[in-house]
């Protein structure tokens, strides 16, 4: 097992060298002279929180590890910026899986307790509550899943019985990954529920917290989900995303694995007999390691196969479909003064939710607003995040994947979205000021994942195994969603790997 050096005198010099940035402690910068031209134990491909979670797990074990991440920040999809002096959140509305911190068996306890992260460090601020709306009907959210039982008891008394039943079902079911056997969330749901209504209002925040489908989804995923929504419950850092990274790529570093920043995987390389051999970095350097943890995607991690030829079903896997739009802006008052007091509005805007994207000519049908200040104790930013599923956009744009927007159209955009909140919110109006708008190019652009899909693909590898000896994958593809789900997917990833040497 290798030692830790003792933490005060661990400190970083970033460099920029041979075409790369990487981060360097005293630790692995020993362990690096030491390892020039010999092997790794693992490599990861990807330091979002998936690779960072897995590199975190293998290093505390002893294994030599080596994160690649193509950005010059860890974090993937739910990273931070900085522009005008001023921090931004990429993906950041809520954790979930705020479970009590009393609760040992809770997800996010267990998978903090592997990390060796305390859950005070993550300074979690709890949302005081969020509101799913369909139509005229409203159904309150908050962390207390005996008061959600009851309140749908009240608004659909028809239901009462149907929905233990489902929580029942939900509760037994397990995630199971893609392809599978069993039926469609909506299909479980219309078994259960007469309520069309309230089928919707359990289907709103579900989909946008990790539909990679489309209008449908498979039910062992919905029930993941579910779960860590409605029964767990959202959480936001008092800070946002900046210290959460900052912490896990200390830790991975303090426990002596390497993070290689601004260092794109450009291919995966397989010997003769078609196992996991070495992958090469954007500036040419070939790395070997015995094993290979891909957490960039499942058709992005096949593309770095090249020509080779790749077992089902990494070679069948279909690129993801479904996108999203993310509008941010700046309010002049506090969220309050314009009414605006949930932590999330989860809002179907017509009166049966099928989760439309929005394009050229057809608004979205359902809307995600989230308003950061609204959690309780976080530092105010008065920011305000709309977020909406979005497809092609026509005489706006040609495609929203494949050319970056003008500013001027984002901001067209943005008001767009702006104007279907305004139909609640009449206050608002001339009082958010735009920031800055996400596409699926965005998350292209800085993530690599196909169409900008940020559930990735509809096909997920729930145990990881891509059928190519010493290829696992993790993360996105894995199909454990989402921040706490991208941990728990690093975290068994490793434990997979741990438990088979
Ligand atoms: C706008 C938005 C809002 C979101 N909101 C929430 C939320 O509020 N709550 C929540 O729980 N989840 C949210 N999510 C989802 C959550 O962020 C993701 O599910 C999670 O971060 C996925 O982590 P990951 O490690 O699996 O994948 P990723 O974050 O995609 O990590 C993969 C990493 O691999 C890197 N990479 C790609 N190709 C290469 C290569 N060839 N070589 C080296 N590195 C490479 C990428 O740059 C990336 O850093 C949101 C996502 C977005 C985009």
């Amino acid at each position: 097992m290798r030692e830790k050096l003792p933490a005060c005198i661990i400190f970083e010099i970033s460099v920029r060298f041979a075409g790369r940035f990487q981060t360097y402690s005293p630790y692995n910068l020993t362990s690096n002279l030491l390892a020039f031209n010999s092997k790794y134990d693992v490599v990861v491909i990807g330091g979002g929180l998936s690779g960072l979670a897995a590199g975190i797990r293998l290093a505390h074990f002893g294994k030599r590890v080596c994160v690649f991440e193509r950005h010059t920040k860890a974090g993937g999809l739910n990273s931070w910026y900085e522009r005008g002096g001023r921090v931004f959140d990429t993906g950041l509305h809520a954790f979930t899986n705020f479970a009590s911190p009393e609760d040992r068996s809770a997800p996010l306890n267990r998978i903090l307790r592997r990390l060796r992260i305390r859950r005070e460090e993550l300074r979690l601020c709890p949302q005081s509550h969020s509101t799913i709306r369909c139509g005229t009907t409203e159904l309150r959210l908050d962390n207390d899943f005996a008061s959600f039982q009851e309140r749908v008891a009240k608004h659909f008394p028809e239901d009462r019985e149907g929905f233990e039943a489902l929580l029942a079902k939900i509760e037994s079911t397990a995630y199971a990954g893609t392809p599978q056997p069993e039926r469609t969330a909506r299909e479980v749901l219309a078994e259960h529920l007469k309520s069309r209504r309230l089928q919707d209002l359990l289907c709103l925040p579900v989909f946008f917290f990790g539909n990679a489908w489309g209008g449908e989804m498979p039910f062992g995923a919905f029930a993941t989900l579910f779960k860590s929504i409605f029964v767990e419950g959202f959480a936001r850092p008092q800070d946002g995303m900046q210290p959460v990274i900052e912490l896990l790529t200390s830790r991975l570093q303090g426990a002596g694995a390497e993070l290689h920043l601004g260092c794109g995987v450009t291919k995966i390389n397989l010997d003769n007999s078609g196992n996991f051999q070495s992958i090469l970095d954007n500036s040419g350097q070939v790395f070997t390691a015995d094993c290979c943890l891909s957490t960039i995607g499942a058709v992005e991690t096949r593309k770095l196969l090249g020509d080779t030829d790749v077992p089902v079903p990494l070679s069948k896997v279909q690129p993801g479909e479904v996108q999203f739009v993310e509008a941010l802006f700046e309010l002049d008052e506090p969220a309050a003064t314009y009414g605006l007091t949930d932590c999330m509005q989860f809002i179907g805007l017509e009166s049966n939710f099928a989760f439309r994207p929005m394009s050229s000519n057809t608004p979205t049908d359902s809307l995600l607003v989230c308003v950061p200040d609204n959690y309780i104790g976080v530092t105010p930013t008065r920011m305000l995040r709309l977020s909406a599923p979005v497809a092609s956009l026509g005489p706006l744009h040609s495609d929203l994947c494949r050319d970056a927007m003008p500013p001027g159209v984002k901001s067209i955009l943005a008001q767009m979205l702006l104007a279907q909140l305004g139909a609640y919110y009449p206050r608002l109006a001339g009082h958010a000021k735009f920031l800055d708008l996400y596409t699926p190019y965005t998350f292209r652009r800085f993530t690599g994942h196909a169409n900008g899909a940020i559930y990735g693909s509809p096909d997920k590898f729930a145990d990881g195994a891509t059928g190519v000896p010493g290829l696992a994958l993790a993360g996105t593809d894995q199909g454990l969603l989402g921040i706490v789900g991208a941990l728990l997917s690093g975290v068994l990833a490793a434990n997979r790997f741990l438990a088979n040497r």
